[in-house]
């Protein structure tokens, strides 16, 4: 059975872990070293091959060993490679047509795969797929929610997104970019995020969930004031 975690249970989860690698690593906002923090603390190895011929499946995540099917450069040919407990493929597309925000995100989302879930939690989640491997693709269509699957990628997108924007830089970096309305009410104008998106090295649409997943928590509220509200992130 697969675990279920709250988002406020992942927040928390996800700044112990960041202070188990390095104890002062959300004392200032900023970009996360995720490939580090892959290596050195997720214990995963990083490599690279093209995972679909279409290019639509961004990274997965091996258990234990096994053989992988991968494919060649121009997605023609179909190749066997050995895989082994922890280890994460990325396609080099990841980077290529999403810059280097998008491969720093699936990198992210693989590494809280390694973190949260056993080969056990993906082989129920993926229906058909090869027995203990996980294929992982962000644009996975979420269905209602009840589905495994729903639960593991939904659990990997938000650790992912606690891991590359810690609440604790947020709360630190959001009061430089907000700024209060009329009525004393806080927006962040897409400038902010933007603002915020290149200070921790993410895109401006992971930035733009990340504001609304704080938001939903009103921590943006607590630390501005108690009158003070968050309207949402102005276009
Ligand atoms: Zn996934």
């Amino acid at each position: 059975m697969v675990r279920r975690y709250s988002a406020r249970g992942l927040e928390i989860k996800a700044e112990k872990i960041l202070r188990e690698w390095n104890p002062d690593v959300l004392d200032r906002p900023g970009r996360i070293d995720i490939e580090a923090f892959a290596e050195q603390h997720a214990r995963a190895d990083i490599n690279w091959f093209r995972l679909s011929k279409d290019n639509t499946v961004l990274g997965l995540t091996c258990f234990e060993n096994r053989p992988i099917m991968v494919y060649s450069e121009d997605g023609e040919t179909e190749q066997i490679i050995d895989g082994h407990e922890h280890m994460i493929i990325l396609c080099p597309s990841a980077w290529d047509e999403g810059g280097e925000s998008r491969g720093r995100f699936t990198i992210a989302h693989e590494c809280s795969h390694v973190l949260l879930h056993t080969a056990k939690d993906l082989e129920q989640s993926q229906e058909g797929a090869a027995p203990h491997t996980v294929a992982v693709n962000p644009c996975v269509e979420l269905t209602d929610g009840r589905k495994v699957q729903d639960w593991v990628e939904w659990q990997a997108n938000r650790l992912g997104a606690c891991l590359l924007m810690p609440k604790t830089m947020m709360k630190a970096a959001v009061p430089d970019v907000a700024e209060p309305d009329e009525d004393g009410d806080y927006e962040i104008a897409l400038d902010g995020v933007q603002a915020l998106a290149q200070l921790f090295d993410v895109s401006v649409l992971a930035m733009k969930i990340r504001v609304a997943q704080l938001q939903k928590e009103k921590f943006l509220r607590a630390y501005l004031g108690e009158d003070a509200q968050i309207v949402g992130v102005r276009q």
